[in-house]
């Protein structure tokens, strides 16, 4: 199918808007309307100042509506006092893009948010620790074109038509990525997830010097998306998204993306090539899908230096990480001097993982998650945000997300009860080695 010959219904679109918002909705169980109240009771609120607030909203009002290309932020955030939480995440989980079997399912997000309830990590056991940010407006076209070409977002926009006949499409030419009639709105509210979380952690990072950590608990997945289409089950590119709108919105030029999923983040590795002041920081399998990401893809003109592979031999797990993390990760980050650190997490990298090889614990997503937010607060006055990409064991998916936010809340590690040390083999400690040797010799660390 050619995405640009179907032709546009505007009736659809309006249909599609309204299907997606009721199955958000109704995924929604009754009892967060009162963590609304919680939210709106600590002393910040949002006003919303466009249209299309449907259930992400509060009741503001607006008086006007505007593009985000005026380099104002969509939402004003008041607040107050300062705050003293520690986590704010968004959950955008896309209960319409779904094809049955697949293991990029609607039911990713839910197990999440399922093992963070479980594990007493969510704003009802929290208080104002915890917030989950729920007026958040899907993120607006001139938000996708900063990253996408018009053409593939009007295309994908019209495919939707084709979807709401035959149920579920393929696009053409974009690897495995399928789509359905709510696919176009749902991957535009899982963008403005992660959209407005960089506005709330902005805001409180100018009342405090160790703000919240941000997390996106979205799909589709987005760094496999490339700037012409989508790509790798992943639909926009949520965290390419987000930097050029950190940079926009909020002026802060120089971003630092970490991408820790098991697959090279292909996507916002050819949005930011040649781009100076966005660095993009890749670790994954060796040989693993979509097959890029080799030590020599360093970044091109002005952005030579700027995008730094790390492709990790098979096997590769705790170890291998931890010394990449303070070997690699951070002098690069502390030479190159971020105002903002984005982190594209990705739990496929789990020994558990269906998809792929390497040897992550839970253990290894908790430190990941403890040192980037000590990091971030160390060299970027905290701002950190993470963006959910893989990750298609739900066990292993939902605890090492409830592990990171108990890094974020500086608890201890619950691994030890999650992780069985017989699922590991030896990491291939000499090939590590080597890699990191190499990658360390490339980029003069
Ligand atoms: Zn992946």
């Amino acid at each position: 199918m050619d995405l640009l010959s179907v032709p546009s219904s505007p009736s659809l679109a309006g249909n599609v808007l309204f299907l997606a918002r009721q199955r958000f909705c109704n995924w929604r169980s009754p009892e967060r309307l009162h963590l609304d109240a919680i939210f709106a009771t600590d002393g910040i609120l949002y006003k919303n100042l466009r249209r299309g607030r449907g259930c992400f909203s509060k009741t503001t009002e607006a008086s006007s509506s505007f593009s985000n290309g005026t380099g104002e932020s969509p939402y004003i955030l008041v607040n107050t006092k300062p705050s003293d939480a520690r986590i704010i995440y968004a959950v955008a989980p896309a209960m319409g893009h779904n094809q049955e079997a697949h293991p990029e399912s609607h039911f990713r997000v839910p197990a999440i948010v399922q093992a963070l309830d479980k594990l007493e990590l969510t704003p009802k056991f929290r208080g104002s620790k915890v917030i989950e940010l729920q007026n958040f407006r899907p993120a607006s076209v001139d938000d996708i074109t900063s990253v996408h070409t018009q053409s593939y977002v009007s295309g994908l926009e019209k495919a939707m038509d084709q979807a709401s006949k035959d149920g579920l499409i393929f696009i053409e030419g974009s690897g495995p990525t399928y789509a359905t009639v709510e696919t176009f709105q749902e991957s535009l509210i899982a963008a403005g997830a992660g959209i407005a979380l960089i506005d709330s952690v902005v805001a409180e990072s100018k009342n405090s010097r160790d703000p919240p950590t941000g997390f996106a608990l979205i799909r589709p997945p987005g760094h496999h998306a490339i700037p012409k289409g989508p790509m790798g089950f992943c639909v926009f590119g949520n965290i390419a998204i987000a930097a050029r709108y950190a940079q926009r919105a909020h002026g802060l030029k120089r971003v630092f993306i970490i991408d820790f999923d098991v697959h090279h983040g292909n996507g916002t590795n050819d949005a930011f090539y040649e781009d100076p002041d966005i660095f993009f920081l890749s670790t994954h399998q060796d040989g693993s899908y979509p097959g890029t990401g080799k030590f020599d893809e360093i970044g091109r003109g002005d952005g030579e230096g700027t995008t730094l592979n790390l492709p990790l031999p098979g096997g590769s797990g705790d170890t291998a990480m931890r010394t990449v993390f303070d070997e690699v990760i951070v002098p690069c980050a502390q030479r190159f001097k971020p105002d903002i650190i984005l982190v594209s997490a990705g739990y496929d990298a789990h020994a558990l993982d269906p998809l792929a090889s390497l040897q992550f614990t839970t253990g290894t997503y908790y430190m990941l998650a403890s040192s980037i937010q000590q990091l971030a607060k160390d060299i970027c006055g905290g701002r950190c945000v993470f963006f959910l990409e893989g990750g298609y064991n739900l066990d292993s998916l939902s605890y090492s997300v409830a592990d990171s936010f108990r890094a974020f809340l500086k608890e201890p590690s619950l691994a030890p009860t999650f992780d069985n040390p017989a699922m590991l083999y030896e990491e291939p400690s000499m090939k590590v080695k080597q890699a990191i040797q190499r990658v360390k010799h490339l980029h003069s660390l």
